[in-house]
């Protein structure tokens, strides 16, 4: 099928008060495994890659970026490719050329009145050439250990950030971290439902890896539209490569274990896109 644009997968999903996943690609294997997972539970999905997944791959945009276009292209459900984190503006400009339809763009380590301005001169970039523009106020903690996750974002100040910036979605802290690798973080769905009716576009959760499926679902109901999972599929990858090798410790081709980590990944995509539905 078409690769899908993230606006309209966020859009259906905004439109309906369910949920869109978007889950973080590192390599090919990640992109085959979350294509596979939602493929198995009908669902459409968003595959996102960071800045720092670029990093990884020294620094080089456009080979993760086809490969994983490429992944989302010949999918059986609808499926988007995303730039998630992105501080560079000139990965912002890699990522359009590439084709990605949409980037995060976080500017939220600098103060407010630096983050309205940055954000706002990247989303008049991004919607110049049709791209949606995700950016996040009151950062989520835990990236770098720079934050604790204690932060909120404010309703108010969140309505005047939107509008000030024109973005077309919002990452709100809400009491997820990042990089947590147990699910039990609780969220503050009060503050989700007044930051619901606050912000006039969709809400964005990130840190998602850390709550259960069932505060996920209760996220959703109350007013979250776009989850963000990353580390999850880290935790689920590197447990069956580790399984694998300590039952074998002469093995050397490495499609013995790169399987079995490629299933473990489908097999948590297809859970927690069930367990939101
Ligand atoms: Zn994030």
């Amino acid at each position: 099928m078409p690769l899908a644009r993230t606006a309209d997968l966020v859009a259906d999903a905004y439109r309906s008060g369910t949920g869109v996943l978007a889950f973080n690609v590192i390599t090919l294997e990640y992109a085959e495994a979350i294509v596979a997972g939602a493929e198995k539970a009908n669902r459409p999905v968003i595959l996102q890659l960071s800045e720092n997944a670029v990093k990884f791959h020294h620094g080089r945009l456009a080979p993760i970026a086809a490969a994983t276009t490429a992944v989302a292209t010949a999918a059986a459900i609808p499926a988007s490719v995303h730039l998630d984190h992105i501080e560079a503006e000139k990965l912002l400009h890699a990522g359009a050329e590439a084709g990605i339809s949409s980037a995060m763009f976080d500017a939220a380590k600098l103060d407010y009145a630096a983050n309205v301005a940055a954000t706002k001169v990247a989303a008049e970039w991004a919607h110049q050439r049709g791209m949606f523009l995700e950016a996040e106020l009151g950062e989520v903690g835990g990236k770098d250990g720079a934050h604790a996750p204690g932060v909120r974002t404010d309703p108010a100040e969140a309505a005047a950030f939107v509008a000030a910036t024109g973005v077309d979605a919002l990452a709100v802290a809400v009491g997820s971290s990042h990089a947590m690798s147990e699910r039990t973080a609780s969220l503050d769905f009060d503050l989700i439902a007044q930051l619901r009716s606050a912000v006039p576009v969709p809400l964005v959760l990130h840190g998602s890896s850390g709550v259960a499926d069932e505060e996920l679902r209760k996220a959703v109901s109350a007013g979250i539209t776009k989850i963000n999972i990353g580390t999850l599929l880290n935790v689920q990858f590197t447990a069956a490569v580790r399984d694998y090798l300590a039952s074998d410790d002469t093995v050397t081709d490495p499609r013995k274990y790169l399987a079995p980590a490629r299933n473990a990944i489908a097999d948590a995509v297809t859970a927690v896109l069930g367990a939101i539905d």
